[in-house]
């Protein structure tokens, strides 16, 4: 009894890996009928999405120095320098600066800064020969971000995320068209059409049903 116990489960595990090996190679043929996608940077550069978190810019005029920034970083990492001017009773901001080599650009110093002086650009090239050099102080913050749409030198490709279902290439995309992905609005009329308990709109939230408009590219 013992032996036919022990051949079905060595039957059982063949079976097993027959299966995802077969899984496995289902994947490589599906990538292999697939055309190939490729940007030729830094001639071609992808426009980045609308919520991309890049370097941060620093506008020095609205900060008061109340450090929620660094309290809110996962890391501790802004330096916020100041000193309180007795004759106001108020901080004074001495330096800022962001060290970008240790930033993970989670975007929580932007999210809860009081009075808004962070956000976070487009800008993504961030490479240097010396790793200090990404330290980053409150002049260098306070540059305005670059971006590709601007750059005469460079023929833009929106990602693919916004370009229509089976587009692979930013030229097929003609004017007036739309992304692939399902707007938030449609999930949840989709969700609410499977399930009739689920609200058509997220409470407190208000939607944008407007299709996202389309950023031309320059090249
Ligand atoms: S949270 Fe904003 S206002 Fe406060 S110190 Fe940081 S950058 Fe300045
Ligand atoms: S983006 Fe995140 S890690 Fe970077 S400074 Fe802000 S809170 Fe800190």
């Amino acid at each position: 009894m013992k032996f036919l116990e022990k051949i079905g489960s060595y039957a059982k595990e063949v079976l097993d890996s027959a299966k995802y090996l077969g899984q496995g190679l289902g994947l490589v043929f599906n990538h292999m009928s697939r055309s190939d996608i490729v940007v030729q940077y830094p001639y071609e550069k992808l426009i980045p999405s609308e919520r991309f978190r890049g370097r941060i810019h620093f506008e020095r005029a609205k900060c008061i120095s109340c450090e929620v920034c660094v309290r809110v970083c996962p890391i501790n990492l802004p330096v916020v320098d100041w000193h309180l001017n007795k004759t106001t009773k108020k901080k004074e901001l001495y330096s800022y600066s962001i060290d970008f080599g240790v930033c993970i650009f989670c975007g929580n110093c932007v999210e809860y800064c009081p009075t808004n002086c962070l956000s976070m650009t487009e800008e993504y090239e961030l490479s240097v020969y010396d790793r200090h050099e990404l330290n980053f102080d409150d002049v260098a913050l306070g540059r305005l971000p670059s971006r590709v749409l601007d750059d005469p030198m460079v023929v833009t490709q929106r990602e693919f995320a916004y370009l229509p279902k089976g587009a692979i290439n930013a030229a097929d995309y003609g004017s007036g068209g739309r992304r692939s992905g399902q707007l938030p609005s449609e999930i949840m009329t989709a969700l609410a059409k499977a399930d009739p308990q689920v609200p058509t709109k997220e409470p407190g939230v208000a939607t944008n049903d407007a299709p996202h408009p389309p950023q031309e590219p320059n090249g």
